[in-house]
């Protein structure tokens, strides 16, 4: 009798929630089952008891993240941050279901974390980490926010990871010198749990995944340009926060900062294009553009970052960096978009301003490309293609090469390639 109150209960619970639905589908049994009326559903999946909906790691360079995701929120018992080779996290007092996507045990061996060990049952939850080592974390609780669900996470530190970024920010900077290069910092949008926007049913495609790879294909189109450098932000599936972003760009003294996005619209499937933003300091052009930037913005939120007061620092010097920033961003936003739209699988949307965090920078001119939509399903399978990828990549590419010559900055390679031509 108590097994079968649980099946049903896990079948209301996967019908309830959409993402455990779109998992399960692939398993023809569960595919094949009639879909029980919503409100039964949903009233079923309130009475029951909370269940542990998902385990994902997620590997960055300083640090290692495990996510517990739970159907409803729950009492947990754990030290918010400590050095341990071990840590325990208890659900006690209530009875705790689980997703059978989610293993008891998963290996991780990813040199931070060895293993995680997640046993649920009638009397609670008893989720365990053992770490590679002796090592730094921190543990924080994220309420539901948008269609995420209540979250446990547990950030793992590598050790001496921080000072190897650091080293590696210095290095790009002084081959910067060395060299005589421009260096180009390419932020991939989101990462890790924040995965940003969805594609259509019809199209599964995250994001996370399309801003990470039309990113390197940038990277590898912009190193193709004599004189121009092109350094990733983020290289991985894992999360780094909106200030974080423009930090290390500022670190590795880049001179231009691109962050690739793919928009979505909430009106199903009506939007298309393409749009390049720059930083507005006064609010967003519209509407729309205020609600985009609020959902850029969102990811520190997705992410468990605490939100940040503004910077205070108010100066003559900051102003007039500012402002020459903002004046280089509106002609770099535009010659971009130019060159993008000179693909007509995309219409374009025009240059246009919001508030988004992740180009505050004073540093460099900065500009937000949002690739196309991809809640349109059109466009969700063109962002999904590799060829695609590599054509708006080229495009956006071509657009910061005639940045560099519209703003009268000759390029150190191209200029020696005129001189051996003009030699010959
Ligand atoms: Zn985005």
């Amino acid at each position: 009798m108590q097994a079968r109150t649980t099946a049903v209960f896990l079948w209301t619970i996967l019908s309830a929630t959409p993402q455990l639905a779109a998992a399960a589908a692939p398993t023809p049994l569960l595919a094949a089952a009639p879909t029980p009326p919503a409100p039964t559903v949903l009233a079923t999946a309130d009475a029951g008891p909370p269940m542990l909906t998902g385990l994902r790691p997620f590997t960055g360079p300083e640090n290692t993240r495990i996510v517990f995701e739970f159907s409803r929120p729950v009492a947990f018992v754990a030290p918010d941050s400590d050095r341990a080779p071990a840590l325990a996290i208890t659900v006690a007092g209530e009875a705790i279901a689980r997703a059978p996507s989610v293993p008891t045990l998963m290996r991780i061996r990813d040199g931070v974390i060895d293993s995680v060990e997640a046993v649920t049952g009638v009397d609670g939850a008893r989720l365990k980490i053992w770490f590679h080592d002796s090592t730094a974390f921190r543990v924080v609780g994220l309420p539901a926010e948008g269609d995420q669900p209540f979250r446990v996470m547990v950030d793992a530190r590598r050790s001496g990871a921080a000072q190897a970024t650091e080293r590696r920010l210095a290095t790009i900077a002084q081959s910067k010198r060395r060299d005589r290069v421009r260096v180009i910092a390419v932020d991939a949008g989101h990462g890790g749990d924040d995965t940003g926007a969805r594609g259509p049913r019809t199209v599964r495609v995250l994001e996370k995944d399309v801003t990470l790879a039309v990113a390197k294909a940038l990277v590898d189109e912009i190193n193709r340009i004599p004189g121009l450098r092109g350094e990733l932000t983020r290289d991985g599936d894992y999360f780094v926060p909106l200030h974080e972003r423009y930090h290390l760009a500022e670190k590795m003294k880049a001179d231009l900062f691109v962050s690739i996005h793919a928009n979505s619209s909430k009106r199903r499937g009506s939007g298309s294009g393409t749009e390049v933003y720059f930083l507005s300091l006064r609010g967003a052009s519209d509407q729309a553009d205020a609600d985009l930037a609020n959902a850029e913005n969102a990811a520190d939120l997705v992410g468990g970052v605490p939100p940040q007061s503004e910077d205070g620092l108010v100066s003559i010097l900051y102003d007039v960096k500012r402002t020459s920033a903002l004046e280089q961003s509106q002609l770099l936003a535009e010659t971009v978009l130019d060159h993008v739209a000179a693909d007509r699988r995309l219409e374009s949307r025009g240059v246009k301003q919001a508030a988004f965090v992740v180009l505050k920078s004073v540093e460099f001119p900065s500009i937000l490309v949002e690739t196309a939509f991809i809640n349109n399903p059109v466009e969700a399978k063109l962002l999904k293609s590799r060829d695609f990828q590599q054509q708006i990549a080229k495009q956006i590419a071509e657009g910061l090469r005639h940045y560099f010559s519209r703003s009268g900055v000759e390029l150190r390679g191209a200029e020696s390639q005129a001189i051996e031509r003009s030699g010959q």
